[in-house]
């Protein structure tokens, strides 16, 4: 199997080499050249497995350059990680799922390709033949760093430095980042905000004086975040896997069509459930959801992608977020893969912060899409009326899906496909909005005083990542200015290979 690019089809190379670049030169993101397609026979064999048996079989049908057995040792490592089943589906109502992948070390769903990341990216290096070390730097608004952080600390020739803006983001997610352990990690907070973090460390990417003073120092800088291939392709592994677990509890017959709702932000993990659908998984709608922040939803709506809007924060801060970078996989597939017309796209919004796609391919995308956004308020009444009526808790992303997913319902009751909802994070991780839908109560100062009040409150255990955080020491307490960036890196390079 070979990658092109969306903004240049003469582009054609293996996987191991789409990890190693992250993007393409020309601007676009690697796609696969084909869709790779799961038989029904596939499935039979897919539903004896574990999950980490079930994560390499989907992979290997992408990752043609790695073998089936290396990529199981690896998702035997990443998921070894997990505390029990890496992502459970819960049966919460009568053909009502939700797909829980927070099970990792640091409750989020990020951490379902960033155990994963670190392996395929070591391997695809050697398989490169590249000799440099690679350095990945990360800007985060919150949970892609620590995810990156865990996925990377103490795996052989890579090494990891993450930037955060001081104050964007939660007072558990500065903790988590804070006491982060590992030989070959450095976090460090920026004066200013998200956007002015993630330019900074852009223009470090994009500027080559770097690149050549890093290689001096044996590095090569590197993303972690969802636009490279090596973070996406284990996200469609378990779209298949709830699709199994489904047909081996009996809940449906081979070919039954299921819903899926998704907390949509960067728009990888939909997508993720779309490859998967073009391998053969029986969908009938996808569902995305999103906050006010609600780009998308406009955009499925009318046909025009406009960035030109105020950004709101809101309760489930991981999905603020106006450029959802992975739309343009899937607009490269309702386009009949035409990458000029993508280039123009992309260029238009940059430019101009919008563009419109032709009504052909509006009306391919009605098809399979279903959108709908969900307010602060609407949220947390969401977040109660789980609680209340499954007895189920939520945490903020996931009760926005569950919401859109109650209106799809009503507005819809002549679609009675099972539904998965896709949970993103366990509740713990915002426990004090959490704790606020539940009770009326206001936050408390200190995160672990909301984790404790929510635990007293619904009955439910702390996850050990997160209580074991409150006796970890700090590590990483400086906050620097954006301009000294560049420096924090060479700086963190140069102690690295010993040279300071
Ligand atoms: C990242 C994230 C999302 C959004 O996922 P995308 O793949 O960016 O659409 C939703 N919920 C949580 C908790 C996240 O961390």
């Amino acid at each position: 199997m070979k990658y092109t690019s969306t903004r240049d089809l003469s582009v054609s190379i293996d996987s191991a080499q789409a990890i190693v670049n992250g993007l393409s030169p020309d601007g676009g993101l690697y796609v696969p050249q084909t869709f790779p397609k799961l038989t029904r026979e596939d499935f039979d064999a897919l539903c004896e497995m574990d999950y980490p048996e079930r994560a390499a079989k989907v992979m290997s049908l992408y990752l043609t350059d790695f073998t089936y057995d290396e990529l199981l040792s690896y998702t035997r490592q990443a998921y070894s990680r997990f505390y029990g089943d890496p992502c459970p589906l819960v049966n919460i109502d009568d053909g009502l799922y939700v797909l829980e992948l927070w099970h990792g070390p640091t409750c989020a769903f990020k951490d379902m390709a960033l155990t994963m990341l670190p392996h395929l990216l070591t391997a695809a290096r050697r398989k490169v033949g590249e000799k440099d070390k690679s350095l990945i730097m990360v800007a985060t608004s919150g949970d892609t760093g620590k995810a990156a952080l865990e996925g990377f600390r103490d795996v052989d020739g890579t090494d990891i430095i993450v930037f955060y803006p001081t104050g964007g983001v939660s007072d558990m997610q500065k903790r988590q980042m804070m006491t982060q352990e590992g030989a070959n990690v450095c976090v460090c907070a920026i004066e200013g905000n998200f956007d002015d973090t993630q330019n900074a460390v852009k223009a470090i990417f994009a500027d080559q004086e770097m690149g050549k003073l890093l290689h001096e120092r044996g590095f090569k800088l590197c993303s972690a975040n969802s636009i490279n291939w090596g973070r996406l392709v284990p996200q469609i592994a378990y779209y298949v896997s709830a699709y199994c677990d489904l047909l081996s509890e009996g809940k449906i017959e081979w070919g039954d069509k299921v819903d899926f709702c998704v907390p949509s932000g960067n728009f990888g993990n939909i997508l993720a459930s779309y490859y998967a659908m073009r391998m053969g998984l029986p969908v009938n709608k996808l569902i995305c959801a999103s906050n006010v922040n609600n780009v998308l939803t406009d955009f499925f709506t009318t046909g025009t992608y406009d960035t030109r809007r105020e950004f709101h924060k809101t309760i489930s801060p991981s999905m603020d977020i106006l450029i959802s970078s992975n739309l343009e996989r899937l607009l490269f597939e309702i386009s009949d893969r035409n990458d000029k017309l993508i280039a123009e796209r992309m260029q238009a919004l940059k430019k101009e912060g919008r563009y419109t796609i032709t009504k052909s391919e509006f009306n391919r995308l009605a098809a399979l899409f279903e959108v709908g956004y969900t307010s602060d308020e609407d949220t947390k009444a969401a977040i109660d009326a789980s609680m209340e009526v499954y007895g189920y808790l939520m945490d903020t992303h996931t009760a926005v899906a569950y919401n859109v997913w109650c209106e799809y319902n009503n507005a819809c009751p002549d679609d009675v496909c099972p539904a998965v909802i896709v949970s993103t994070a366990n509740a713990f991780k915002f426990a004090g909005d959490v704790y606020n839908a539940l009770t009326g109560n206001k936050k408390e100062r200190d995160a672990f005083d909301d984790c404790k009040n929510l635990a007293s409150f619904t009955g439910e255990e702390i996850p050990e990542p997160i209580a074991a955080l409150k006796d970890k020491a700090i590590r990483f307490d400086e906050v620097i200015d954006r301009d000294a960036i560049a420096g924090k890196v060479l700086e963190f390079a140069d102690s690295l290979s010993g040279r300071e």
